[in-house]
C-alpha cells in the first residue's frame, strides 16, 4: 500500500504558517496586500479568484478587488497594473489567466514589478530561478517541493521524471528538482517511449491535462508519484492525469486527487505573498 501524500494537512500546516507570520508582521505595524485582477466572468476564474480572497481573509492578508469587464483593453489593463506597481501599500498582484481574446498575456505578465509578481511568472522571477538566484516561483511546482519535503521523501540523487512541460507547472518543476540536486528528465509529446523513460523515475511528476494517461505501465515499482492534472469525468468526480487505481498499489507514495496538489497552489500563493513584504 502506498502511502497517500496529503496536500490537505500539509497546505493546511503552510497556510497556518502563513498566518502566524502576517500577525507578526502587523504587530510591526506592517500589513501584507494583495491585489486580484479579473477580467471577464470566465465562471472557472471566479471561482479561483474568489477561493484566493478567502484565503488571503483567513490568513489576514488584505485584498484588493478589480473586477474589470469582458471589453477591456490591454491598455487599461496595463495602466491599472501600472498604476498598483508604483502603490507602496501594495506589495503582491495577481492577474488572473486565461485573459480574454486580443489581450497579450505575455505583455501583461511583463508588465507586472518583479517584486510584485506572487505568481512568479515574470521572465526575470523564471530566469532567477533558472540560474539559482531567489524570486518567486511558480505556486504549484513550488507546492509540490513541499509535499515531497514535509512528507519526509528525499529529491537528491534521485532519478526525477517530468511529464509535461508548460511555462507554469513542468518546466518550473524540473528547475526545483534540479535545484533540490535530484538528477532531472523532461518528458513531453514528441518524447519517443514515454513509458521507458517514466518506468525509470524514483519521482514521477505528471502534469499532461489528460485523464487517467498514466497507468501501472508507466510506473516504476516502489516510486514516488505526483499528479497534477485535475479533471472531472463522466461521473462529475475530479481525477487527475494518474490512473490511482491501478498506480497506488504499486508506488510507494502518491497524491490523490482531489487533496493532494490542487490544495499546495493557493497556499503557496499566500506563502509568496507574505513574502512580497520582504522582496518589495
Ligand atoms: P499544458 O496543457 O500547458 O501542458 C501539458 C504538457 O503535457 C505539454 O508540455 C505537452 O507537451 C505535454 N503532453 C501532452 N500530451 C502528451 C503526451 N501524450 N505525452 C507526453 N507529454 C504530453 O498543461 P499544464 O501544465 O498547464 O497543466 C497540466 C495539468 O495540470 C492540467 O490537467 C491542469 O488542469 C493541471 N493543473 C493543476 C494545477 C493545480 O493546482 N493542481 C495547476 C496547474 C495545472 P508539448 O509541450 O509537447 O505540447
Amino acid at each position: 500500500m502506498a502511502k497517500i501524500i496529503d496536500g490537505k494537512t500539509i497546505s493546511a500546516q503552510i497556510k497556518e504558517e502563513c498566518k502566524a507570520r502576517v500577525a507578526e508582521l502587523k504587530t510591526q505595524g506592517i500589513t501584507v496586500c494583495l491585489a486580484v485582477i479579473q477580467v471577464g466572468t470566465d465562471p472557472a476564474s471566479t471561482v479561483y479568484v474568489g477561493n484566493k480572497k478567502k484565503a488571503c481573509e483567513y490568513i489576514g492578508i488584505k485584498s484588493l478587488s478589480y473586477e474589470l469587464p469582458e471589453e477591456t483593453t490591454q491598455a487599461k489593463l496595463l495602466d491599472l497594473i501600472e498604476e498598483l506597481n508604483g502603490r507602496s501599500d501594495v506589495n503582491g498582484i495577481l492577474v488572473q489567466l486565461p485573459l480574454p481574446a486580443g489581450i497579450d498575456e505575455d505583455a501583461v505578465i511583463r508588465a507586472i514589478d518583479p517584486r510584485k509578481d506572487v505568481d512568479g511568472f515574470h521572465p526575470q522571477n523564471v530566469g532567477a530561478l533558472c540560474i539559482g538566484q531567489p524570486g518567486f516561483v511558480s505556486c504549484t511546482p513550488a507546492g509540490i517541493i513541499q509535499l515531497l519535503k514535509r512528507s519526509g521523501i528525499a529529491i537528491e540523487g534521485k532519478e526525477c521524471v517530468v511529464v509535461g512541460r508548460s511555462n507554469i507547472v513542468g518546466k518550473p518543476m524540473a528547475l526545483l528538482l534540479l535545484r533540490e540536486n535530484g538528477t532531472v528528465t523532461v518528458t513531453h509529446s514528441r518524447t519517443k517511449d514515454l513509458k521507458a523513460v517514466t518506468k525509470r523515475a524514483d519521482i514521477l511528476v505528471v502534469a499532461i491535462g489528460k485523464p487517467k494517461f498514466i497507468t501501472a505501465e508507466y510506473v516504476k515499482k516502489g516510486a514516488v508519484v505526483i499528479d497534477v492534472g485535475i479533471h472531472r469525468n463522466e461521473q462529475n468526480k475530479l481525477c487527475g492525469d494518474v490512473d490511482f487505481e491501478t498506480v497506488e498499489p504499486l508506488c510507494s507514495a502518491i497524491t490523490p486527487v482531489p487533496g493532494g496538489v490542487g490544495p499546495m497552489t493557493i497556499a503557496m500563493l499566500m506563502h509568496n505573498c507574505v513574502e512580497s513584504v520582504s522582496i518589495g
